[in-house]
């Protein structure tokens, strides 16, 4: 049996268990140790570990290693982490895709669907329609076109809404229309009633949208942001919902998670506020995911494709 396979970064005993038990169950010809069990030797012999929000230091702690497997799809966190060049590879699942491009259809409907206005009018005993608009009449605009963009894409397109995607270079996606870089956004923003974050965080991404970019969406415009709080300048969001040009915000992702209990966001009528569950890593397919990569590693003592930390994703 090869060295032992680390596990950084568990939050508690429980959760080390249940991602002991599941990984090893994907990958029993390896040995998955957790990092507080590892003795001198086997942290020094480790060549991969296996993370979920790891202190750096722990990863320092094992000089050896070849590289990183993330359990989450996004990894901002772990570019430029650590104390050495190291790859990281982050989750790439099916069934992450799957479900985010579930959340996203539900929220889209939800909004099309104008459950807020509904919502708050029960609210007042308010018995007052408004005007059915259909998918084919609904332009949603997706940054990001990536694994999770592009399921989200094509699951749209299934239901019948007309989508516009935009990435950092060109991508081809059925049955929607693509833009990219700077000069494709403004085009697209100003077609959105939807418009759907899934961009990873990252240097150019940070603050993305913003006032600016708020404004030159259609009046009446949505937003669902499920990639990363720091994308979505908070106050412009909140000026530009206060203003009536934008109608809601269903927002899963924040600055600083848990939202702290004197957020303005959690009072707010236009905003619909989430715990960061629209796409959850489950954990039997990425244990999967995870066990055919150290496989493949094992077959060719070549790392996975990891993320390019010039771009930052
Ligand atoms: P991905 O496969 O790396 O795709 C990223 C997409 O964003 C690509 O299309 C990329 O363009 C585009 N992009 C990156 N930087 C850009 C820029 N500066 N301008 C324009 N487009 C840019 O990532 P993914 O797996 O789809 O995941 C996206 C993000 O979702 C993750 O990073 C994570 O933050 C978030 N997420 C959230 C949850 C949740 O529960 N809320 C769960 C999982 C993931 P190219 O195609 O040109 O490279």
């Amino acid at each position: 049996m090869a060295e032992a396979v680390a596990l950084v970064g568990c939050r508690n005993p429980a959760q080390e268990a249940e991602y002991l038990k599941v990984l090893s169950a994907a990958m029993p010809e390896e040995r998955l140790v957790p990092f507080r069990a590892l003795d001198d030797a086997g942290r020094a012999a480790a060549q991969v570990a296996i993370v979920a929000n790891p202190d750096p230091a722990e990863v320092a702690a094992l000089p050896g290693l070849v590289w990183v497997q993330s359990l989450w799809a996004g990894v901002e966190k772990l570019v430029g982490a650590f104390d050495r060049p190291l790859p990281i590879v982050r989750l790439v699942d099916r069934e992450m895709a799957r479900t985010m491009a579930e959340a996203v259809l539900a929220w889209t409907y939800y909004l099309q669907r104008d459950m807020p206005a509904y919502a708050r009018q029960q609210h007042g005993r308010i018995w007052r329609p408004h005007p059915y608009r259909k998918p084919a009449d609904t332009v949603v605009g997706l940054l990001g076109l990536g694994a999770l963009g592009t399921a989200a894409a094509e699951r749209l397109v299934g239901a019948g809404f007309r989508v516009a995607g935009w990435s950092r270079t060109p991508r081809a996606v059925a049955g929607i229309e693509t833009v990219h870089g700077a000069d494709g956004l403004p085009g697209l923003l100003g077609r959105c009633d939807i418009l759907v974050c899934l961009v990873p965080l990252t240097p150019e991404t940070r603050g993305l949208v913003n006032a600016e970019r708020l404004s030159a969406l259609k009046p009446g415009a949505a937003l669902i942001n499920f990639a990363r709080g720091p994308i979505v300048v908070t106050q412009d969001l909140i000026a530009a919902l206060d203003s009536g040009h934008l109608a809601h915000a269903v927002l899963d992702v924040f600055e600083v998670e848990p939202l702290p209990s004197e957020s303005p966001l959690w009072s707010h009528p236009g905003v619909t506020v989430l715990p960061h569950i629209s796409g959850p890593t489950d954990m039997d397919s990425a244990s999967a995911t995870v066990a055919a990569n150290l496989r493949e590693y094992r077959r060719t003592g070549q790392p996975p494709q990891g993320v390019d930390s010039g771009r930052g994703y």
